[in-house]
């Protein structure tokens, strides 16, 4: 019997490379997607019966939904972060998990970039300005010679420490398990995470969620955090207590945060942080290029197939 691999990603498409690439090695597809789902009244539970491989986006497959797919082997999972799939049901059903380590680095680091950029120049402010008939010419600041301070120093870590030396910034970090290589090779600097808080003009995270670093950016780190610095969050909402952030941005404790994850996602409509004029959020696209997209979908395609093909 041909082995079946389900589809979950929502950006990949039948007749994609995705598809050419599980065909070609002998596997039937079936691409789902959430609006899918909704309008065919069809749980994520029915369809993965039949499955023997899944390669997952960013779908919640519940113990449930793992509990309804007694032939599957295999989850690919495209990029970091395995908070969507109960790992604890996958092992217990002994079913593997893997992700895309490294894929979408880049696109993330550039992502942390931008948000920098946009909380330096004011620029989400000016446009709305501008667009309100004003034309106001606020002062921001350089990133030349800024500070920033890199909670975790691993594969996206790194990335964004070269991009800011490139820019002239100098850039501290704090992480548990230094690649001393790279401290070396780069002159970053590797600091304890107070001293980190407290140097930075620009704090980014990039550690996982787990629960050592849940609010891990509480109250009482933001307390610490230098006057007048900007919090950048591309990692995932629940490191920071987002309750203490926006104490903390109205009090004027932080001058600005720029997020790209949040607890909850989407934005609930009632978000204290909505209604915060030095708060930039963005919809969860760090790794949301072409480039980091196709990198991870093709990495986890590949996976699945070498675990179903042994
Ligand atoms: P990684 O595993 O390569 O690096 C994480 C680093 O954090 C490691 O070096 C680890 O030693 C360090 N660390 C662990 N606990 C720490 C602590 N308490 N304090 C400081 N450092 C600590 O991971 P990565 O690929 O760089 O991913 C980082 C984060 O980015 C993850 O949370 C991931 O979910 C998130 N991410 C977000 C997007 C997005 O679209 N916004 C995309 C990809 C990844």
């Amino acid at each position: 019997m041909t082995m079946r691999v389900l589809v979950t990603t929502s950006y990949l498409k039948p007749g994609g490379e995705v598809d050419r690439l599980l065909s070609d090695a002998g596997f039937d597809t079936v691409f789902t997607t959430p609006a899918q789902r909704q309008t065919s009244g069809t749980p994520l539970a029915d369809l993965v019966r039949d499955a023997d491989g899944i390669v997952a986006g960013t779908d919640a497959f519940t113990a449930d939904v793992i509990e309804s797919a007694p032939r599957l082997k295999v989850f690919g999972r495209c990029g970091v972060g395995y908070d969507n799939i109960d790992l604890a049901a996958a092992n217990r059903c002994g079913i593997a998990v893997t992700f895309t380590p490294g894929a979408n680095r880049r696109s993330v680091a550039e992502h942390v970039l931008a948000l920098m950029l946009n909380c330096a120049r004011l620029i989400p402010q000016n446009i709305a300005s501008v667009r309100a008939g004003r034309w106001e010419q606020r002062s921001g600041r350089e990133l030349d010679g800024a500070v920033l301070g890199l909670i975790g120093l691993g594969s996206i870590g790194k990335t964004v420490a070269r991009l800011a030396l490139a820019l002239g910034m100098r850039v501290v970090a704090h992480d548990p398990y230094p690649d001393n290589d790279f401290l070396a090779e780069t002159g970053v600097q590797a600091h304890t995470f107070d001293e980190v808080l407290a140097e930075a003009d620009f704090l980014s995270l990039h550690i996982f969620l787990d629960d050592s670093t849940r609010h891990l950016i509480d109250a009482s780190a933001l307390r610490k955090v230098k006057p007048g610095a900007f919090l950048i969050n591309t990692a995932r909402g629940e490191v920071v207590d987002e309750a203490a952030l926006a104490d903390a941005l109205e009090n004027g404790a932080l001058a600005g945060a720029a997020l790209d994850v949040l607890a909850e996602e989407p934005m609930p409509l009632d978000s204290r942080l909505r209604r915060l004029d030095n708060v930039v959020v963005t919809a969860h696209i760090g790794a949301a290029t072409e480039q980091a997209r196709s990198r991870s979908s093709l990495m986890a395609a590949q996976q699945v197939i070498d675990a179903l093909q042994g």
